[in-house]
């Protein structure tokens, strides 16, 4: 994702909207075992301010995770707010490199800055919900959709046996 910054550059404009639908690679999510639901949306306004460019918006995504109780797929709603300053590369000696993105030209590839706060936003510990209750450790039931059936395990017939024995019960 490039950003064009010419127009700012040569002060023809004062500000300019970008806005972009891009596929990101899933291999970017390799770490977290998740994958892209779909395209990264990303609006940005960006604003001259002298020597520095002050760039906000919004990224929008999803990302699809295992959730680490129920093991059922759900999607992750990522919703970042952006917020950062850019400056040419001239201006290297006047800003460090957590106040501003450093640009050299006219082009801004600002793809690595978007990966990086999309991973800073990702869960270690997806949830498909906070209240998630997760499978039983026992019989393996999702207890989200269906009650746990240890207790219905099958009885072993000769134990049933035994059982009527010591009641002196007949079937
Ligand atoms: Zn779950
Ligand atoms: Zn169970």
């Amino acid at each position: 994702m490039k950003i064009n910054l010419k127009e700012l550059k040569q002060k023809t404009v004062d500000s300019e909207d970008y806005s972009f639908n891009a596929r990101f690679s899933d291999e970017l999510l390799l770490p977290f075992r998740g994958r892209f639901s779909g395209p990264v949306n990303v609006e940005l306004h960006v604003e001259s301010t002298g020597k520095v460019f002050w760039a906000a918006g919004d990224l929008r995504t999803g990302v699809v995770f295992e959730c680490a109780r129920c093991l059922e797929e759900f999607i992750f709603p990522v919703n970042i707010e952006l917020n950062f300053n850019i400056a040419d590369t001239v201006y290297r000696n006047d800003f460090t490199e957590e106040e501003v993105v450093f640009v050299s030209g006219d082009e801004l590839d600002i793809t690595s800055y978007l990966e990086e706060e999309i991973l800073l936003s990702l869960p270690m510990q997806p949830l498909c919900d906070e209240n998630c209750q997760g499978l039983c450790a026992g019989c393996g039931a999702n207890l989200n959709l269906e009650s746990c059936r240890c207790s219905e395990k099958e009885i072993d017939p000769r134990w049933e046996k035994l059982k009527q024995l010591k009641t002196g019960k007949e079937v």
